[in-house]
């Protein structure tokens, strides 16, 4: 098969699998061996070598899902990423951040890099200028998310990729929001594609794990590095994200619907202040979106109007969970405000845009009607259970 040439999801279906060469079974067997012969292949197979078969194995998958040469998987999706930023950083780097990342990466930036000597920018907005303002004689590493969390704004790949390649810079992005469904990075210049696995390659809320795609150079370093920072993922779960990579481009296309549907609904809602999703024509960066997205995603964010009670409205809702992490098949909200940005103080927030009302929906593969009813049910309590009070 060239696999050049296959779809998205033939690749989720068929591509890097263990054949069951002895039973002839239909799916991958899981090989939980942390010992093997020493002369099986060149690199000794170990599981924190990141090369046992079920590991290799998904490790081709995700590689032709993000049209990169080679992929690995992690323990989670932080092990991902901190392996790759230590593996391009050295005491005496810096390193230019986007100014809204995931909390975990800008926790890690604040509370790690300083100890190994490295120094650090966060840009002060989203445009390729505001990246080039931030670069230094000694920067080696650009890093994006987009669209961000949790206001979904969208960071031009293709002008930071560039920006980066002048200067010799290697690019990183955190793809996670989008899934490779959505957006693959390296087709416009960036280096290395990072994921939580956790989110939408998972897809079930049931498992923690993190990927890296790139050039072979560039996993050859990250290899190394890794196998000392030792954030390899067990087989059995390897095995479960192979699993659930199947179903990655039905569960994701059908995200990408609800939540068109869904964004355009709210927009329209009386009891709505603004809708932030990149596939509606007002969100200001919705060209760049559709340059650089094959679909919009299925995360947006809302602001309910100010006389509506967020927390009591989250209490309210029967079918859609309040819960942290996204990207399951089941939707789910949050506040921003109490969840992921709690750490960040009220005036940063009040500087980002993220207000207290705001909030932020996964949303799922439902049918869409009735995540709306859900809305509007929690909406009508909310509003009597005030005007009783
Ligand atoms: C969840 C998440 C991470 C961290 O992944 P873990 O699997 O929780 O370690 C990183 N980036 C983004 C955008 C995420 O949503």
């Amino acid at each position: 098969m060239d696999t050049k040439k296959i779809g998205l999801n033939t690749i989720c279906t068929h591509i890097g699998e263990v054949k069951d060469e002895q039973f002839k079974g239909a799916v991958s067997p899981i090989y939980m061996s942390s010992s093997y012969e020493y002369e099986d292949v060149a690199v000794k197979r170990y599981p924190r070598y990141y090369n046992t078969p079920n590991q290799a194995a998904l490790g081709e998958k995700i590689a032709l899902l993000e049209h990169t040469e080679a992929a690995m998987i992690f323990g989670s999706g932080m092990a991902a990423i901190s392996h790759a930023l230590m593996a391009f950083l050295k005491a005496g780097d810096h390193i230019v951040l986007q100014q809204t990342l995931y909390g975990g990466t800008y926790n890690f930036a604040v509370t790690q890099f300083e100890k190994y000597g490295i120094s650090y920018s966060f840009t002060t907005g989203w445009q390729p200028e505001d990246f080039a303002n931030e670069l230094k004689e000694n920067t080696k590493v650009i890093y994006i998310e987009t669209p961000s969390n949790p206001l979904l704004t969208i960071t031009d790949i293709e002008a930071i990729a560039k920006l980066a390649k002048s200067k010799g810079i290697v690019s990183m992005i955190d793809n996670t929001f989008a899934s490779p469904v959505n957006q693959n990075p390296v087709d416009f210049g960036i280096d290395i594609v990072l994921h939580s696995a956790t989110k939408y390659m998972g897809g079930h809320s049931d498992i923690c794990a993190g990927a890296v795609a790139a050039s072979k150079e560039h996993i050859e370093k990250i290899w190394q590095a890794s196998i000392c920072f030792g954030g390899s993922l067990s087989d059995q779960t390897v095995w479960l994200l192979e699993r659930s990579l199947k179903t990655m481009g039905l569960r994701v296309k059908e995200q990408n619907k609800n939540a068109m549907v869904l964004a355009s609904m709210l927009e329209k809602h009386d009891a709505v202040e603004r809708v932030y999703y990149p596939g509606l024509a007002s969100h200001p960066d919705h060209e760049l979106a559709k340059k650089q997205m094959k679909g919009f995603g299925g995360m947006l964010s809302f602001e309910l109007l100010e006389t509506i009670d967020a927390t009591a409205f989250l209490k309210a809702l029967k079918l859609i969970k309040p819960s942290m992490s996204l990207a399951g098949v089941e939707s789910t909200m949050l506040l921003p405000t109490k969840t992921s940005h709690s750490l960040m103080s009220a005036a940063d927030r009040k500087a980002q845009g993220i207000k207290d009302n705001l909030i932020r929906f996964s949303v799922g593969i439902e049918e869409h009607e009735d995540i709306l009813a859900d809305i509007n049910q929690a909406i009508t309590t909310v509003t009597n259970n005030q005007v009783l009070a």
